[in-house]
């Protein structure tokens, strides 16, 4: 639609144009016969002109005789024969000729001299550019003002009232719209939709009863993970607008005009109430404030405050329910998270096993499988994939199998479309291959039944082998039962065990580390360092504090350490104490391992098949497991 805009505006401005254009050609079409100024000068000297004009850059008149002889070529005479009658017109670029007076006097020829006409070629000379500009600033106009008038037609006016209108695109959701049905597994993300959903179809129920809806819905999860589809579908279901804006749409490069858009968005969302506001990327939006504020963050901080203010401002009962996603949710600002704002939170993981079978099942539902080809097969073959790698997978396979004139999509098809799309030039989509898959069970594995058989850990929620992010290969989920704010010694060092139980049990099994460790190790050294240098608990080095701790909060990320101030022998015996420190943390982790080893299989062949334990999986295998001296979480035994 914008491109049709432009392309009238480009019409109506070319217009003018032409017409100028034609005008200029119809005023210059008396036509006459353009010379060289050599040959002038052999007319005017013998004495064949008539008048004679001269212009600062052009000499023109008529001819008197039509008996030029032989003074012009044949082919100049033949021309200005035939121009012919009366119209013997001429001109010359006129050269700098300090003779030409003269030759003019002595050929007594009626001369004048003619200040040119500027009028013709000054209008043309700034409608050009007055036009280019005016093209130029509706365009800019336009991309500031967004595409929310289009439709309206366009007037100089609209384009430019409306620098601060948002984006946002409008568009109810048709018949065919998303539905849920449309978004495979993460049932329970959808679970806690529900509500939202019918709150959107009928809020009077809901406002009659005094209950409160959540003002805002965050999605965390990884890029592709349907959070988009999810808002939609939500917006689907209960049949209501969806606005849709992307946060660093917000961002614009004039000051306040984040914010105007903001204040607009709302206010288009309140005449379309009940409805859905989503905003993508909030990130970009919603950085947290730095204490280094440069140029550029003056505009998003004002945006985000806008935000912030409008949500504090509308009243839920309106209808309006704002949902945002993001995938790095750790750096929000915390005062988006607030209550009142986004207080739910809902996290899309990738999809496990079970999952991805499904969202292949509703991406090929439209195409033509061949007959007894499994998706789960499928599935199995694409840990780490998210649903739009899915989708991009079945697609690329039906391409494949069309371009092959196929009748129906093979598996042959899905693994070439595997390893073209694994394989890529840009690599990003990871899968994992079997020997990695195993390692990672193993490695989970021992975080999980350490973090189990530690008397003062986190009791663990959940234990998944399936990829996040960037480096993760799997995690252990634990999920604390109360905010602590103080941490014992003996806890600080099972929760060390915990972090080195991974690396162990990849030991045990295989006799060999893998590189995913790293994390963990980094961490584990860090508290170990963190317990000697600051809190005091190593007995050698006693009760001084060492180190400031990187609590400069306000500085960016790799917070430059702090000069050191003490000995180097003290900083010998700080690294020898914090080895120390992991070397027995790890010798206990080993033991715990060995003891359970059988745990520790079934645990890990148990997570290869699943990919994901839940707590009631893990209660289920630790009761098969039971025997006498695993039926107690076993303290550690915390001599230092
Ligand atoms: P995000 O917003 O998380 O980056 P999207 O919602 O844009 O991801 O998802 C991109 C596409 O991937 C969707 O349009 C859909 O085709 C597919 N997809 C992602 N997750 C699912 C799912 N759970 N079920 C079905 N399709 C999905
Ligand atoms: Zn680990």
């Amino acid at each position: 639609m914008e491109k049709d805009w432009i392309r009238s505006l480009l019409w109506y401005s070319l217009l003018p144009l032409l017409f100028v254009m034609a005008v200029s050609a119809f005023i210059g079409s008396n036509r006459t016969e353009a010379l060289t100024y050599s040959e002038f000068k052999t007319l005017l000297k013998a004495g064949k002109l008539d008048k004679v004009t001269v212009r600062e850059w052009e000499i023109s008149g008529t001819i008197k005789d039509e008996d030029l002889g032989n003074l012009l070529p044949k082919e100049k005479i033949a021309d200005i024969k035939r121009v012919g009658g009366s119209n013997r017109a001429f001109s010359t670029v006129r050269i700098a000729d300090p003779a030409l007076v003269q030759d003019l006097d002595a050929a007594k020829v009626n001369y004048a001299g003619e200040l040119e006409n500027h009028l013709l070629s000054n209008l043309a000379s700034w409608i050009l550019p007055t036009l280019i500009f005016v093209v130029v600033w509706f365009y800019a106009m336009r991309r500031l003002g967004g595409a929310s008038s289009s439709g309206k037609g366009f007037g100089i006016g609209s384009g430019m009232l409306e620098i601060g209108k948002s984006r946002a695109k409008v568009y109810m959701e048709t018949l065919p719209g998303v539905t849920f049905d449309d978004v495979a597994g993460i049932d329970e993300a959808k679970e806690e939709l529900i509500e939202i959903v019918q709150f959107l179809k009928d809020p009077d129920r809901y406002r009659r009863l005094g209950g409160k809806i959540p003002k805002g819905v965050l999605i965390v999860g990884a890029p592709g993970t349907g959070k988009t589809l999810l808002a939609k579908a939500v917006a689907g279901e209960a049949n209501v607008p969806f606005f849709s804006i992307s946060g660093s749409e917000f961002v614009e490069m004039f000051v306040g005009v984040g914010a105007a858009r903001v204040r607009d968005l709302f206010m288009q969302a309140e005449e379309k109430a009940p409805c859905i506001v989503f905003i993508d990327e909030i990130d970009a939006l919603g950085k947290a404030r730095s204490a280094f504020s440069q140029g550029g963050q003056e505009e998003r901080e004002q945006t985000l405050n806008q935000l912030l203010v409008q949500m504090d401002g509308f009243d839920t009962n309106k209808g309006i329910i704002i949902m945002a996603a993001t995938n790095r949710p750790e750096i929000l600002d915390p005062a988006l998270l607030r209550p009142g704002r986004f207080d739910r939170h809902i996290a899309i993981d990738r999809p496990d096993l079970n999952e991805r079978q499904k969202i292949l099942a509703v991406h090929a539902r439209h195409v033509v499988l061949a007959p007894g080809l499994e998706l789960k097969e499928i599935a199995a073959k694409t840990a780490g994939f998210a649903g739009a790698d899915l989708a991009n997978l079945i697609n690329e396979a039906a391409l494949l199998a069309a371009r092959k004139d196929k009748n129906c999509v093979e598996l042959a098809d899905f693994d070439a479309a595997l390893d073209r799309i694994v394989g890529g030039p840009e690599k990003k989509n990871r899968v994992m291959n079997a020997m990695e898959k195993e390692t990672t069970s193993y490695h989970e594995a021992g975080h999980a039944l350490i973090a189990e058989f530690r008397a003062h850990t986190d009791r663990i929620s959940k234990i998944s082998i399936i990829p996040r992010g960037i480096a993760t290969l799997g995690y252990t989920q634990q999920t604390p039962t109360e905010d602590r704010y103080l941490l014992k010694r003996s806890e600080l060092l099972d929760r060390l065990d915990v972090l080195l139980g991974g690396r162990a049990a990849e030991e045990i099994v295989f006799g060999d580390v893998s590189t995913g460790a790293q994390n963990d190790l980094q961490r584990a050294t860090d508290m170990a360092r963190q317990m000697i240098t600051q809190y005091g608990m190593s007995e050698s080095l006693g009760l001084p504090t060492y180190e400031r701790g990187r609590s400069a909060l306000f500085l960016p990320d790799p917070a430059p350490r702090a000069p050191r101030d003490y000995s180097e022998a003290t900083a010998q015996a700080i690294d020898e104490e914090s080895k120390k420190l992991l070397a027995e943390a790890y010798a206990r982790v080993r033991q715990t391992l060995t003891e359970h080893r059988n745990l520790l299989n079934a645990l890990a062949t148990h997570l290869l098949e699943k990919e994901i334990v839940d707590r009631a999986d893990l209660d289920a295998l630790l009761a098969k497991h039971k025997t006498g001296s695993e039926a107690r979480p076993l303290a550690v035994a915390t001599k230092s």
